[in-house]
């Protein structure tokens, strides 16, 4: 099957990631989320990005423009059906990816495959909502998509070997290396990472130690490039606290419970760097300015 069009759905940090990724491989794509102002953003997150890129020398001025020119937005889901592979990438809530699947369903073509960039979510259970579980599969990029080299690639039940070695060739081609992971929650990555994430939130509920104390520990101690506070808040608190309870609920195990510190962080809106306060307060480009001791 050959890819020419690519949708992506949520143009937040990793849909326009993936966007971003897919057009540096030649590939079109049509960026899609909910109001036109979120469109708009995450073609400028796009741009920005590539600007970046194109001062540090890795882009001709030409190049780059040719780059973006492969991007465009649209609000309107209707948009997607002249595409031949959807990214899902909006928030980590099933009752949301289910919807607009649905919606989605009736929209596309049925050779067209839908993959979801779930964090932790059932790619058994989202696609036999849709009426292509064969054609349906989990497609886990890493964040900061354009930096980050690894594609996880989680077959559901009904998943066909089509859809996967599909899924396979076009990550590759995007420039990632893959691997697989059998659908239970948190797949692999989230699996292990998220508990030491939550963990690390823990030891700071507790007083063990303060935020720069346990990134620093974690930096230094364990050689991460970057403390799990400091992930946490690159991540998303809200996808954090929402990974956590996927897999608190479906495995039922109280090893998975969420820190009540972090619900407390989402309760505020202290969602991370997308809301320019989590652990740290950020500035508007992002940099870290100081760390927040709980919430003060
Ligand atoms: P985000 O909050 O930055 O962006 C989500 C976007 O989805 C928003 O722009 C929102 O408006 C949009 N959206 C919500 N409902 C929509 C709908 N029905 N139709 C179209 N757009 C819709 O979140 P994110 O960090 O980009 O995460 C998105 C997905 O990627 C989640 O499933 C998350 O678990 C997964 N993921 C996140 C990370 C990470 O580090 N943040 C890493 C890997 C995977």
């Amino acid at each position: 099957m050959s890819v020419s069009i690519v949708g992506v759905i949520g143009a937040g940090q990793m849909g326009a990631g993936v966007a971003q990724v897919a057009a540096q491989a030649g590939v079109s794509v049509l960026l899609n989320d909910v109001s036109e102002e979120f469109v708009q953003r995450g073609l400028q997150t796009v741009g920005r990005n590539l600007d970046r890129m194109t001062e540090r020398g890795r882009f001709k001025p030409e190049e780059r423009d040719r780059i973006m020119r492969r991007v465009s937005g649209t609000a309107n889901l209707a948009d997607l059906k002249d595409t031949d592979f959807v990214i899902e990438a909006v928030v980590e809530q099933e009752d949301a990816k289910i919807e607009l699947f649905q919606k989605l369903d009736k929209v596309c073509p049925a050779h067209v495959i839908f993959a979801s960039n779930t964090s932790s979510i059932s790619i058994t259970r989202m696609g036999a909502r849709t009426s292509r579980a064969d054609r349906f599969i989990g497609m886990h990029f890493m964040n900061p998509v354009p930096a980050m080299r690894l594609v996880e690639i989680i077959r559901g039940l009904a998943t066909s070997q089509e859809t996967f070695e599909a899924t396979r060739t076009l990550a590759e081609r995007l420039g990632k290396n893959t691997m697989t992971a059998e659908d239970f929650p948190g797949f692999i990555v989230n699996r292990i990472l998220l508990p030491m994430i939550n963990e690390g939130i823990y030891t700071l509920y507790e007083g063990v130690g303060g935020v720069t104390d346990i990134d620093t520990a974690m930096k230094l101690g364990t050689n991460q490039p970057m403390g799990p506070l400091e992930l946490a808040d690159l991540i998303g608190l809200d996808t954090c606290l929402a990974i956590m309870e996927v897999m608190h609920r479906v495995f039922g195990d109280d090893k998975y419970r969420p820190c009540p510190l972090l619900k407390k962080y989402v309760d505020a809106g202290y969602l991370g760097r997308k809301a320019a306060r989590g652990f740290y307060t950020y500035d508007k480009q992002g940099n870290p300015i100081a760390p927040v001791t709980h919430g003060r």
